[in-house]
C-alpha cells in the first residue's frame, strides 16, 4: 500500500494566516528548524498503484493536488482520484469538496450523518450538483467493511471499514441536532492481497476500546497529533478552549496519546493533524525529542510511507 501525505497540519494549517504564536512567527522569519505544513489530506493508492483515495479534503486541496505528479491527469479530462473520504464535517476537512467543482464525477464516502451535515441547508452544495451523478456518496457504516472504489465500481484492492471515534460536530452546526457517534471516525484500510493495515485516526478525544484495537490490529497508525498539551491555546493566550474542548487527545500530557499508545504494536507511529502551536514541529525541541523516542514519527507535507 502506497501512502502519500499531502497535507499534516490541523485546520489552519502552518503558518495560520491570523497567528502570530512563536512557531508561526519564526517560521515566517524562516529562524524556525520546523517546515511549513498545508492542511490535512492524505493520498491512499489502489493495489495496483493506478487510482488514488484522498482522506479528507482540505481547503489547500488544489495545490496539493498539483504537488504530486501521480494525481496529475493523464487525459485532457481525467483524474487519478478515484474518490474521497471524509472523517469528519469539519471545513478544513470538507471544503476542499468545493474547490473539485470542475464538472468531473465524484464519489465520497461519509457516515450519513457527516453527509448530511454537509449536503443540507448548503446553497453552495448546489455547485456539486450540476448535473446529475457529479457526486456519489456512499454510505460508511462504523464495523461494515466495504471495498472501495471509484465511479465504475471497479474493485480497488483495498478494504475500509470506519471505526467511531470520540468526537464532536463541527462548530457550524454545534446546537444543529443530537450527536451522533458517527460525527467522527477513524479508518482501517486493507489491501485485500497483503494483508498490510492502516489505520488512520487523525482527530479523536480518546481511545475507546473500538479504537484501541483498530490501533492494536494496524501495520501503521496515523494518529490525532494536533495538540502537545491540554492547555497549549490558554497558556499562549491564543483561545480559552483545552484540547479536549476541541475533541483532541493531547499527546504528552499524563494520560495523552503517547503514554496511551505505548503499548501499541503498529511499527510505524505517525503524528498527523498538527496545530501550529504544537512544539512537536520543532525540528529539536525536547516534545519531539520526547515522541521520538516513543517510537513516533511526526507527518510532514510529502512524507511517503510503503506497508
Ligand atoms: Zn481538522
Ligand atoms: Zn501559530
Amino acid at each position: 500500500m502506497q501512502i502519500k501525505v499531502l497535507g499534516a497540519a490541523a485546520g489552519g494549517g502552518f503558518p495560520q494566516w491570523n497567528c502570530g504564536c512563536p512557531n508561526c512567527r519564526d517560521v515566517r522569519a524562516g529562524t524556525l528548524d520546523a517546515a511549513r505544513r498545508t492542511q490535512e489530506c492524505v493520498a491512499v493508492a489502489s493495489a495496483d498503484g493506478e487510482r488514488w483515495f484522498l482522506l479528507n479534503a482540505s481547503p489547500e486541496i488544489r495545490a496539493q493536488l498539483e504537488s504530486y505528479a501521480a494525481l496529475h491527469p493523464r487525459g485532457p479530462r481525467h483524474s487519478p482520484i478515484a474518490a474521497i473520504v471524509l472523517t469528519n464535517g469539519d471545513l478544513d476537512h470538507t471544503l476542499g469538496l468545493l474547490s473539485l467543482r470542475e464538472s468531473h464525477p465524484l464519489v465520497i464516502y461519509a457516515t450519513d450523518c457527516v453527509r448530511r451535515g454537509f449536503c443540507e441547508d448548503n446553497s453552495l452544495y448546489r455547485t456539486l450538483q450540476r448535473f446529475p451523478q457529479q457526486v456519489t456518496w456512499r454510505t460508511l457504516v462504523p464495523g461494515q467493511p466495504q471495498e472501495l472504489s471509484g465511479v465504475d465500481g471497479r474493485p480497488s484492492g483495498l478494504m475500509i471499514e470506519a471505526v467511531a471515534a470520540p468526537g464532536k460536530p463541527p462548530i457550524h452546526l454545534e446546537g444543529h441536532a443530537a450527536y451522533d457517534p458517527a460525527e467522527n471516525i477513524g479508518l482501517v484500510i486493507e489491501d485485500r492481497a497483503t494483508g498490510k493495515r492502516l489505520g488512520y485516526f487523525s482527530a479523536t478525544s480518546g481511545i475507546t476500546p473500538a479504537v484501541r484495537a483498530a490501533l492494536d490490529s494496524a501495520d501503521c497508525m496515523f494518529f490525532d497529533g494536533t495538540f502537545w498539551s491540554s492547555d497549549e491555546l490558554i497558556t499562549l493566550g491564543l483561545g480559552a478552549k483545552r484540547a479536549e474542548e476541541m475533541a483532541h487527545l493531547p499527546v504528552g500530557d499524563a494520560g495523552g496519546s503517547l503514554e496511551i499508545c505505548a503499548g501499541i504494536r503498529a511499527p510505524r507511529r505517525i503524528y498527523i493533524h498538527i496545530n501550529n502551536t504544537n512544539p512537536l514541529l520543532r525540528q529539536h525541541s525536547p516534545e519531539r525529542m520526547r515522541a521520538e523516542a516513543g517510537g513516533w514519527e511526526i507527518a510532514y507535507d510529502g512524507m511517503e510511507v510503503a506497508l
